[in-house]
C-alpha cells in the first residue's frame, strides 16, 4: 500500500531550481544579503502585503531575534497551543511565558488574556495557528491599555489575507516560517514583517553578529542568515505559490465532501472575511465512534501518517513546566482531540477517498 505523509514539501520543477543558481558559480556570493537574499525580499513584501521582511535562516531564531530586538524584559503571554518553538523561544530570551487558553478557533482567547496582564507583562506572543487569524482587534486594545507590544507567531499563515490586508501587517511584528513542510519554503527559512524601521535595522544587525562597518560591532548578535541557495528556492517557489494554495483548497473541498455530515467529526471552519492558505486539515474527534488515538492507529496501520497536532499542549512538556504552566483547561480538551489529516497541494482525490474510507469504515 501507497504510504500518505501528513504533508509533503513542494518543489519547482528541478530546470528551474538549476536555472535560479547558475549564476552563483559565476559571483560566487553564497550568503550574506547576496543578490537572491535581496530580490525575496522585495518580492516577498509585495506578496506578504506588508512595509518590510527581514530573512532568517529558519523561523525559530527570527523569533528570538525579534524578542532580542526588541529588548523584552519579564512575562509573555502566550498560548500552549502551539509549535514548541513559540514557547522555546519565549524561555531561551529569559522571558516567562505566561499561558491564556484558546478559544473556538484554536487561537488565544482574547478574553481570558486582561486577567493575565501584570506590571511584569512585557508583550503578548499568540499563534495564527493553522492559518486561523487571532483576534487582532481584540488583542490591540489590550496591548494599548497596558503598553504592550504583540508579535505574532505567523508560522502557518503564510499568504493569508485579511480583506485586501496581508496578515504581517499586524501587530509589531509577525515571524513566518519558511521550512520545508510549511506552505511556502526555503527549505529552511523565515521572516520577520514588521513597519517600525528602527525594528528592521536591528533585526538585520542582529541575524550578522551585530556587525555594522569592518570595525563596529554595535549589538551583541548571532548568526542567522539566509543563504543564496534558500533564497533562490523562495524565489522558485513564490511563482508557483498561488496555484499549490488552489490544489491545497481542493483537497480541503473534497475532505469536507466526505466528512462533513459526520457525527462527531468537526472538520476546519472558515473564519469570515479570511483568504485562506489551507495549510492544515485539523480535525476535532468528539463523539465519534473512534478516539482521535484509535483514528491515528487505524490510520497507521494503512500506511496513512496523520499527525496528533498539538498534542500535549505545549505547558504539559516537562521542560517546560519548570519555568511556568498556568491552567488552559480548553487547549487540553483540543490537544487529546484533535488530528491534522495528510494536507498537502499534490494529494490526489483517489489518496483523500483511502484517508476518508479508513475513517468512515473501521
Ligand atoms: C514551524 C513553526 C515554527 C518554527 O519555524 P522553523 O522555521 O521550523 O524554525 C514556529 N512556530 C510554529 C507555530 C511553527 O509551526
Amino acid at each position: 500500500m501507497e504510504r500518505i505523509n501528513v504533508t509533503q514539501s513542494q518543489m519547482p520543477p528541478f530546470d528551474e531550481y538549476i536555472n535560479e543558481i547558475k549564476e552563483l558559480w559565476e559571483t560566487k556570493w553564497l550568503t550574506n544579503n547576496g543578490a537572491k537574499h535581496q530580490t525575496l525580499e522585495k518580492k516577498l513584501c509585495e506578496y506578504l502585503r506588508t512595509d518590510s521582511a527581514a530573512l532568517f535562516t529558519n523561523g525559530h531564531l527570527a523569533l528570538e531575534a525579534v524578542l532580542d530586538s526588541c529588548d523584552f524584559q519579564g512575562e509573555v503571554i502566550t498560548t500552549p497551543f502551539t509549535f514548541i518553538s513559540t514557547t522555546h523561544a519565549i524561555i531561551r530570551r529569559g522571558l516567562k511565558p505566561v499561558f491564556c487558553d484558546i478559544g473556538e478557533d484554536f487561537t488565544i482567547d482574547v478574553d481570558k488574556v486582561e486577567n493575565l496582564v501584570t506590571e511584569k507583562t512585557c508583550a503578548i506572543l499568540p499563534v495564527h495557528v493553522y492559518g486561523n487569524i487571532c483576534d487582532d482587534k481584540g488583542l490591540s486594545k489590550i496591548a494599548v491599555k497596558y503598553g504592550l507590544k504583540i508579535i505574532y507567531d505567523a508560522a502557518h499563515a503564510f499568504g493569508v489575507q485579511i480583506g485586501t490586508k496581508g496578515v504581517g501587517s499586524l501587530g509589531h511584528a509577525s515571524m513566518f516560517s519558511f521550512h520545508a513542510t510549511k506552505v511556502f519554503n526555503t527549505i529552511e527559512g523565515g521572516a520577520i514583517t514588521t513597519s517600525d524601521a528602527e525594528l528592521l535595522k536591528r533585526l538585520n544587525l542582529i541575524r550578522n553578529f551585530g556587525i555594522t562597518g569592518q570595525e563596529s560591532v554595535e549589538y551583541i548578535g548571532g548568526n542567522a542568515k539566509m543563504n543564496e541557495f534558500q533564497a533562490a528556492m523562495g524565489l522558485c517557489n513564490l511563482r508557483h505559490i498561488d496555484e499549490w494554495i488552489k490544489m491545497r483548497k481542493n483537497v480541503s473541498e473534497w475532505y469536507r465532501e466526505r466528512l462533513g455530515e459526520i457525527k462527531g467529526v468537526s472538520l476546519p471552519e472558515e473564519q469570515e472575511g479570511i483568504k485562506s492558505n489551507f495549510a492544515y486539515y485539523p480535525v476535532v474527534f468528539d463523539g465519534y465512534k473512534h478516539t482521535r488515538d484509535s483514528v491515528f492507529d487505524l490510520l497507521e496501520k494503512e500506511n496513512i501518517y496523520a499527525r496528533k497536532y498539538f498534542y500535549p499542549a505545549t505547558n504539559d512538556f516537562e521542560c517546560v513546566k519548570v519555568y511556568s504552566c498556568g491552567k488552559t483547561p480548553y487547549a487540553k480538551y483540543v490537544s487529546e482531540r484533535i488530528l491534522t489529516l495528510p494536507m498537502h497541494a499534490e494529494l490526489t482525490k483517489q489518496q483523500v477517498d483511502r484517508v476518508c474510507d479508513v475513517i468512515l469504515e473501521n
